[in-house]
Order: structure tokens, then C-alpha cells, then sequence
């Protein structure tokens, strides 16, 4: 069996592919198809007086961290809303799923 397709306790076998399934606190437990990726949530957009520097860094530069990550999930196919979820990146363990604040 490829490693890469064993299932996580995050993840869950669904239609023949490896599916993240996200608690959400409005909907309850709800497949990953039913939500969009929103990005790294601990980005924070710069003051509006910040140099050019600190926009391209808000724009360009993410870290690919290898552990638990703060992340956005919308959840298109429910409530509407916007998630913050605290993923495990190897494991895809969801620690946490919190509203947008
Ligand atoms: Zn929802």
C-alpha cells in the first residue's frame, strides 16, 4: 500500500480518495469537498502606511510549516461561514475549529 494513501485519524476514505473532514461548529462534521481552502490563517495584512516591503511579504512569503498550522476553510456547501482550523500538516489531526473573529 502506498504510504501516502494510508488514512490519518483527520482524514477518512470517501468515493475511492483520502477526504479531511472538518467539524464545523454550525453544521457539525462535514467532508473537506464541501469547503474551500482559504490559506494560512496567521498572516495578518500590514497598516495601510506600510512600505512596499512589508505588502510583497504579506503577499508573497508563507512558510511551509511541517506540524500544526493555522489555516481559513469556507464552508461553501453550509452555513457560509468562514473557519479557523488548527491542522496537523502530517498528521491532518484538526486540534481546533473556531468562527472568523
Ligand atoms: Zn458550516
Amino acid at each position: 500500500m502506498n504510504p501516502a494513501r494510508v488514512p490519518s485519524r483527520g482524514r477518512t476514505e470517501a468515493a475511492g480518495d483520502l477526504m479531511l473532514r472538518i467539524p464545523c461548529p454550525h453544521c457539525g462534521t462535514r467532508d473537506e469537498v464541501e469547503f474551500h481552502y482559504g490559506g494560512d490563517a496567521s498572516v495578518r495584512r500590514p497598516a495601510a502606511d506600510a512600505d512596499t516591503a512589508a505588502y510583497a511579504a504579506y503577499v508573497y512569503e508563507r512558510t511551509n510549516p511541517k506540524g500544526w498550522h493555522r489555516e481559513w476553510w469556507f464552508h461553501a456547501a453550509g452555513c457560509r461561514q468562514w473557519l479557523e482550523v488548527r491542522r496537523h500538516t502530517v498528521s491532518h489531526v484538526i486540534e481546533s475549529v473556531t468562527g472568523q473573529p
